[in-house]
C-alpha cells in the first residue's frame, strides 16, 4: 500500500458553539475540502477530531491550506500506533529522534486517554513512553514544567503520536457570518481590517478606489496582490477596482480644499454600498483607526459614514499601528504594503485638511459637487478580479 501522510485537526472555537455547531463544522468542512481540491488528500471526520490523510508529494499543499484556513486553533502531522504500549513507545522513541534532530533538548509527553478501556491511564502512559524515549536517546531529558519540546499522545481509535503541533489561525470557518465589501487600498491597514473579518467568519469582497493616471497601474498590481494573500485566508475574493479620476479632479476643482478628503471618502463610501448592493454584502469594511489620520476622526468618520444606510464596520477602530503592524507581518501583507506605490488619496490629500467636520456641511457640499451619475459610472465600468480562490 501508498504511504500516506496522516495529519490530526483541532477544531477552534468551533467546539463552544452548542447548537450553531453542525452549521459550522458543515462550512468548516466544506472549505477544507475547497482548499485540498486536486491534491489527493483525503478528509475523514469522526468525534470532533479532523484527519487528513495525503500522499507525502502533497504535504506543501496540505501545509499550507491548514496554516490558512480560518476555524482550526491547530494542527499535527502524527504518526499513527497500534494501540499497545510498546507501539506507543516505540513511536515516541521515533518523535523523539525527530525532536533531538530538531535541536531540542528537553521535553515531555503530555498522553491523553479518550479511549478508557486503554488499560492504562495518562499518567503511566506518559512515564513509560518518557521512560523508553530518555533510554534511547540519553541527551534528551524530561522536564515536565519548562520542555523545549512536547510529544503528545492520544489514545483513540488508534494511538496518535505527534512531536510538532503548530498553531491554526483560530476562528470561525469563512461562510458562517454573511459576506462584508472591503474597502482595500495598499495601505497597512485595510488588509488587515479584511484577515479580521475574515476570521469571524465573514465572507469578503473588496472594492479598490483607483484614479489612473495620478495613481499607477504598479499601485494597482500592489493591491491585486494583497487581495491574493488576504484571500487565500477567506476562500478567495472578488476584488472590484472603480475608476475614480473624474470624481477626484471634480473634488478638487470645486470643493473647498480642505474638504477634499472627506468628500472623496464620501464618494467611495457611496459607490463601495452600490457594489455591496449588487452583491448582497451585510456591510462595509474599512482599515480606519481612531485618530491615525485627519480623515479618522469621530467627527470626520460621522461625515464619511452619513449618507449610508449599510453599517461600516472597522474591526481596527482601537488599535494601536504597531500592533496593526504586527499582525500584517504575521498574515504576510506587511511586505507589500510597504512597496513605495501610493493609493490615491495621498495624491490628492490637502495641506491642511479639516479635523472635525460638520455633517451637516459635509452633506451641503457633497451635494453640491453633483458627484451622482459620475459614481453610477465608474460602478457600472467597474471591473472584477478573482484573488486568491482555493
Ligand atoms: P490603509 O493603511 O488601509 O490604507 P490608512 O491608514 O492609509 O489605511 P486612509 O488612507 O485614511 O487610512 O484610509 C482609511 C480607509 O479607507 C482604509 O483603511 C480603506 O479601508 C479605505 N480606503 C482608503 N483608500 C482607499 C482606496 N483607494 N480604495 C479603497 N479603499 C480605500
Ligand atoms: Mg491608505
Amino acid at each position: 500500500m501508498e504511504a500516506r501522510t496522516v495529519y490530526l485537526i483541532k477544531l477552534g472555537e468551533l467546539t463552544l458553539k452548542g447548537n450553531n455547531k453542525a452549521d459550522f463544522e458543515f462550512v468548516l468542512k466544506r472549505n477544507l475540502r475547497a482548499t485540498l481540491k486536486g491534491s489527493r488528500a483525503a478528509l475523514e471526520t469522526t468525534h470532533g477530531r479532523y484527519y487528513v490523510r495525503c500522499p507525502p508529494e502533497a504535504e506543501p499543499q496540505v501545509e499550507e491550506a491548514l496554516d490558512r484556513l480560518m476555524g482550526i486553533s491547530g494542527w499535527a502531522k502524527t504518526r499513527i500506533a497500534e494501540k499497545t504500549i510498546e507501539a506507543v513507545c516505540a513511536a515516541c522513541v521515533d518523535e523523539g529522534k525527530a525532536l533531538f534532530d530538531g535541536g531540542i533538548r528537553s521535553f515531555k509527553i503530555n498522553a491523553r486517554r479518550t479511549d478508557k478501556s486503554f488499560p492504562l491511564d495518562s499518567y503511566d502512559i506518559a512515564c513509560k513512553a518518557g521512560d523508553a524515549v530518555t533510554e534511547a536517546i540519553p541527551e534528551l531529558r524530561v522536564d515536565v514544567h519548562h520542555p523545549q519540546g512536547t510529544i503528545a499522545v492520544e489514545i483513540r481509535e488508534k494511538a496518535f503520536i505527534y512531536g510538532f503541533g503548530h498553531r491554526g489561525c483560530g476562528g470561525l470557518p469563512v461562510g458562517t457570518a454573511g459576506r462584508g465589501l472591503l474597502l482595500l487600498s495598499g495601505g497597512i491597514d485595510s488588509p488587515v481590517a479584511g484577515y479580521m473579518m475574515a476570521s469571524r467568519g465573514m465572507k469578503i469582497d473588496a472594492v479598490y478606489i483607483h484614479a489612473y493616471p495620478y495613481t499607477s497601474e504598479e499601485a494597482r498590481q500592489k493591491v491585486l496582490r494583497l487581495a491574493e494573500i488576504v484571500g487565500r485566508y477567506s476562500m478567495g475574493i472578488r476584488l472590484y477596482t472603480l475608476g475614480y479620476t473624474a470624481i477626484q479632479m471634480r473634488i478638487k476643482e470645486r470643493a473647498p480644499e480642505a474638504w477634499a478628503t472627506v468628500l472623496l471618502r464620501m464618494a467611495m463610501m457611496e459607490g463601495a454600498e452600490k457594489i455591496a448592493r449588487r452583491r448582497r454584502s451585510k456591510c462595509l469594511i474599512t482599515g480606519e483607526s481612531l485618530s491615525q489620520v485627519a480623515s479618522q476622526t469621530v467627527e470626520n468618520i460621522t461625515c464619511t459614514q452619513s449618507r449610508l444606510e449599510i453599517p461600516v464596520l472597522r474591526p481596527l477602530i482601537g488599535m494601536h499601528k504597531e500592533a496593526i503592524t504586527r499582525k500584517a507581518c504575521a498574515i504576510g501583507t506587511y511586505e507589500t504594503s510597504i512597496l513605495p506605490y501610493q493609493d490615491c488619496c495621498v495624491l490628492f490629500s490637502p495641506p491642511h485638511p479639516i479635523l472635525r467636520g460638520d455633517p451637516a456641511e459635509a452633506n451641503r457640499l457633497y451635494e453640491s459637487l453633483e458627484l451622482e451619475a459620475m459614481i453610477e459610472t465608474a460602478v457600472e465600468e467597474s471591473v472584477m478580479e478573482k484573488c486568491g480562490f482555493p
